[in-house]
């Protein structure tokens, strides 16, 4: 049979962009179809603008730490409107690199919808288009919970849309969204309220960082909710949200974010007519290759629903390019996967929890530090850094990795490596230590607290 393409790619983030480049540099025929922006969720409206806003919130606290060190800081004021704008131009450019990037590398780029018309072929605005290769990397879309009033709640792209500032807001959620935007909003001085459901936020993080980070944001002035949830929200004629949580309690804020959670978003695609198979929350089921129950139909990123992660959606667009097109494929290393939770200090974290070290049978020690970095010995802030190990006592293998403090993404990225090359609690030890950081006190852990 004849295909107009070799790769048919649908979905223009991370993991779709990836696949399509290194598929065309591989000699394929490829072209790429994109409902909504080049980019993706984390160029447009996650990962990218919101570390820039957590940058633009954290002026708020570098301020106050300036004047331990002799800095007069008065007469401070932020203007929303501005911080905005810069965000929508770097947002932009970036939206034209990658446009540049696919055409220079040959991939023939298409604006719309994807919908299957049979197994080789998708119609795209009017367009049908086949292709030997169909990969699908749509990623995801929030999740509201039902509830009367559900029409008012905003997810995160909201955030980022905002033309002014609001003075108050509810975060609904305890993930990495929820705690994310805390940060940022407290930060840039709006009255701010986390309602969670359960008794500690980033539930899925190891205890020690979770605590940490939930009593820091406290301190920061975000308001905490805690083993209460929303039960309606109503938008009052002043145009403010009348937020009434489970205890009865009603809260009056200007914005009502959401953050419970994302889904696969396969919507528009119309794989029930091709015979892709999808599981309970519409994640497409594929095997260790990224094939779905359609063997020359492939998936990757967050519409599997394996690990929400840009580098993991990179990671799996490229296995599948070079499975594909005659490259090497590299598996893509499931239990070494280092997150980073750009709270404010932040979290860096890899490998196993406590728990789940101790859940799968792990005989371990627990190395733990926690203390107040240099900085802030001037700044008279209470902020406080956690570095944590756990080692395995039979092998001495560091099976975990964790630390809340400012550039904890950077520190673990580091001991990633590390880990990843199998490293011991005793490489640690024999490792020279970079003084004076808050790096180093991973390698001057000596005595296990349990
Ligand atoms: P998360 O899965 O991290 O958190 C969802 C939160 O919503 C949890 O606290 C969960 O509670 C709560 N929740 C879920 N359903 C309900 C419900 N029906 N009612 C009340 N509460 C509910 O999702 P996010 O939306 O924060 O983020 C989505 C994904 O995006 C993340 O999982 C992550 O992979 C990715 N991401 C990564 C970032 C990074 O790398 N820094 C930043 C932002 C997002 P419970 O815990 O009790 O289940």
């Amino acid at each position: 049979m004849k295909f107009d393409y070799d790769l048919l790619v649908v979905g223009g983030g991370s993991g779709g962009v990836r696949a399509a480049r290194v598929a065309a540099s591989l000699g394929a025929r490829v072209a790429i179809v994109e409902g909504r922006f080049w980019g993706g969720t984390c160029v447009n409206v996650g990962c990218v603008p919101k570390k820039l806003y957590v940058y633009g919130s954290h002026y708020a606290q570098s301020f106050r730490e300036a004047e331990g060190f002799g800095w007069s800081v008065s007469d401070v004021s932020h203007e929303w409107s501005l911080l905005k704008q810069r965000k929508d131009a770097e947002i932009s450019r970036l939206n034209g690199i990658y446009s540049r990037l696919l055409e220079n590398s040959g991939v023939e780029c298409y604006q719309g919808y994807a919908r299957f018309e049979d197994p080789h072929a998708l119609e795209v605005d009017g367009k049908v288009l086949s292709a030997r290769y169909i990969l699908i990397a749509t990623g995801s879309t929030p999740v509201f919970p039902d509830i009367p009033g559900k029409e008012y709640l905003q997810s995160s792209d909201r955030l980022f849309e905002l033309e002014r500032k609001p003075d108050s807001a509810v975060i609904w959620g305890g993930g990495y969204i929820a705690v994310e935007f805390a940060g940022i909003l407290a930060g840039l001085g709006i009255q701010t309220t986390l309602v969670y459901r359960g008794p500690q936020v980033l539930k899925r993080f190891d205890p020690d960082v979770s605590a940490l980070v939930q009593k820091q944001l406290a301190e920061k002035g975000v308001v905490l909710k805690l083993e209460d949830d929303i039960s309606n929200v109503v938008r009052a004629d002043s145009g403010q949200h009348h937020v009434t949580l489970q205890s009865g309690e009603v809260l009056q804020v200007d914005e009502v974010f959401c953050a419970t959670g994302r889904r696969p978003h396969t919507d528009r695609l119309n794989l029930e007519a091709v015979g892709v198979d999808t599981g309970k929350r519409g994640e497409i089921h594929v095997n260790e290759h990224y094939a779905t129950s359609q063997p020359h139909i492939y998936a990757v990123g967050d519409v599997i629903d394996r690990v929400q992660l840009t580098p993991v959606a990179l990671a799996e667009g490229m296995y599948v390019a070079h499975r594909l097109f005659g490259g090497q494929p590299r598996a893509v290393p499931y239990q070494l996967i280092p997150t980073a939770v750009f709270t404010q200090p932040a979290i860096g974290t890899v490998g196993l929890t406590e728990p789940e070290a101790r859940e799968q049978g792990y005989d371990i020690d627990i190395y733990r530090a926690t203390f107040k970095p240099l900085k802030h010995t001037l700044s008279g802030l209470e902020e406080r850094t956690l570095v944590k190990l756990i080692v395995d006592r039979t092998t001495d293998k560091v099976l975990g990795a964790h630390m809340v403090g400012d550039e904890a993404a950077d520190v673990i990225q580091g001991i990633t490596i590390a880990m990843t090359a199998g490293a011991t609690k005793a490489d640690f030890d024999r490792t020279i230590g970079i003084h004076p950081s808050s790096a180093e006190e991973f390698v001057t852990l000596r005595e296990p607290v349990s």
